[in-house]
């Protein structure tokens, strides 16, 4: 049989939806390319999810090793190398570099190096090192992603964003974070546990808008705890490079000084030079490619998943998008996304977990709601001088008994919240919930005997 396309799926962006994407239409026989312009696995694997990962186990040996005398330990001094770190996160990264590679090549997804752009609804330009090649396709799907966006600061050129900060050449002694979201509050305590002076700086009233404000102000106040530096309602005005580092003007007329300055300001879609305007593709906010329900963009024959359409910016967001894609053009099409009910973490010391609405948007969404709530000292930290303590927290709505808010601040929350994320989305009762036994002693157990 002769195809009018050579491939029936192109694939722009080699990350997580995009891996994820060219991988099942291949083991579902679909002749596929993926078009990647740097290193395999995207943001997630190269410097963002995986190494941010590493970079927090690292920060969190600061805490074990201070809490270990409370438990007899008596541990020499302590150095940490973050050369070392650096060399062996950057060895693990390469090997999984060469996992997706192998993945997709078992698959048999054609790999192409170089930079991707449209021509039209079915035509895709590559350009690589030798020249350009044209490729046509029944189906492209673009996987972009999102690159960092800096704020309108005098001289922000002297600051760096995330991507930057998992290879800086020294150690920052002093950081100043920039910032109050996700990537802002993780290397703030990521630094902090590393040793480093850290400032972080928030123009708003508290840092992670769109979470529950009791936990955005229970973590605040255990950054705070654990020695970082945060301040509300600072804006930068311009950075300055000194004798001895950067220094920071902010906008209430004071001064501060660090060796290193991080925007954590947001990210904005990857899409400057694809093409988007050329084949028709419709675009929002930030030029964020506008998707209906089925990713479809305003050109039919084009899909686009993950942080390209500025939805939500997470990695496993990304991989139930594309398999939704896939699914339905090469499946039974029966896989649908469902944006309600997704759990996050924020991977702070100490971390935070998290699945559906807040109490405040709880309010406003079902008017009558229960709260029940929890703040304590975890067992493990009565032997040590830590400070640290734990919040659990649940939002009921009243009516229909159903948990539609669970929150937690603490050792493990993600690990915790997984669990709890399935119960949620079977429908699980605030009943449910004290029906269940606990499992003593942990502080997952706090969730089951809230009364
Ligand atoms: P990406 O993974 O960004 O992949 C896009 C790929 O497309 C890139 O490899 C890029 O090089 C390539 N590309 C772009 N344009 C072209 C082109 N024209 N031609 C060819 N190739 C192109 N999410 C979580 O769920 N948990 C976390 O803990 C977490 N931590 C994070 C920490 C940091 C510091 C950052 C920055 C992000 C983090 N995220 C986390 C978010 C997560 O990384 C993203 O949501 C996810 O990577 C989005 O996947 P994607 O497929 O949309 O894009
Ligand atoms: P976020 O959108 O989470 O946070 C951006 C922060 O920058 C906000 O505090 C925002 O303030 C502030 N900001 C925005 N513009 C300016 C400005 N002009 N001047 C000063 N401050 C500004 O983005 P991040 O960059 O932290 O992360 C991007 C996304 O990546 C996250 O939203 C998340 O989806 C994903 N991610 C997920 C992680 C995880 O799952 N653990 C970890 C890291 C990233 P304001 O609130 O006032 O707008």
């Amino acid at each position: 049989m002769s195809h009018p396309h050579a491939f029936d799926l192109f694939v722009i962006g080699g990350g997580s939806g995009g891996v994820r994407a060219a991988r099942m239409a291949a083991q579902r026989g679909a002749r596929v390319a993926l078009a990647e312009a740097a290193a395999l696995g995207g943001t997630c694997v190269n410097v963002g999810c995986i190494p941010k990962k590493l970079y927090s186990y690292a920060a969190h040996y600061a805490h074990d090793l201070r809490d270990a005398a409370g438990y007899g330990w008596q541990v020499g001094p302590s150095h940490f190398d973050w050369h070392r770190l650096r060399a062996n996160r950057a060895a693990e990264i390469a090997r999984l570099n060469r996992i997706y590679e192998k993945l997709l090549a078992d698959a048999g997804v054609r790999i192409l190096r170089g930079w991707a752009s449209l021509v039209d609804g079915h035509t895709v330009r590559l350009q690589t090192t030798h020249g350009s090649e044209v490729f046509s396709a029944r189906h492209i799907l673009i996987a972009t992603g999102g690159t960092p966006t800096v704020p309108a600061v005098t001289q922000a050129e002297l600051g760096v964003s995330s991507d930057a900060m998992f290879d800086l050449e020294p150690f920052p002694r002093r950081l100043a974070v920039v910032g109050g979201g996700y990537i802002a509050c993780e290397f703030a305590s990521i630094f902090r546990g590393l040793g480093a002076q850290v400032h972080q700086l928030y123009r708003g009233e508290q840092i992670l808008r769109g979470f529950d404000d009791e936990v955005r102000a229970f973590v605040a106040g255990q950054l705070a705890a654990n020695g970082i530096d945060l301040r509300l309602h600072t804006d930068v005005a311009s950075l300055q490079r000194t004798a001895g580092g950067i220094r920071l003007q902010l906008q209430d007329g004071s001064r501060l000084e660090a060796d290193t300055v991080l925007f954590a300001t947001g990210r904005v879609p990857n899409v400057s030079g694809l093409g988007l305007e050329a084949a028709g593709v419709r675009q929002g906010r930030d030029g964020a490619i506008e998707v209906d329900v089925h990713h479809r963009t305003s050109v039919p024959s084009i899909h686009a998943v993950g942080d390209v359409t500025a939805r939500v910016q997470l990695t496993p967001v990304a991989l139930a998008e594309a398999m939704a894609v896939v699914d339905r053009l090469f499946g039974d099409g029966r896989r649908q996304m469902d944006y309600d009910l997704i759990p996050t973490a924020v991977f702070t010391q100490p971390a935070i977990g998290t699945v559906g609405l807040g109490e405040q948007q709880a309010r406003e969404r079902y008017g009558n709601i229960r709260v029940f709530r929890s703040d304590f000292k975890a067992l493990r930290h009565t032997l040590t001088d830590s400070r640290e303590r734990c919040l659990v927290k649940l939002v009921v709505d009243a009516a229909s008994d159903r948990v539609v808010g669970l929150h937690m601040v603490g050792p493990d929350a993600g690990e915790v919240v997984q669990g709890f994320a399935v119960a949620m989305r079977a429908g699980a009762t605030k009943a449910v919930f004290d029906a269940t036994i606990g499992i003593h002693p942990t502080v997952a157990e706090e969730f089951v005997t809230l009364r």
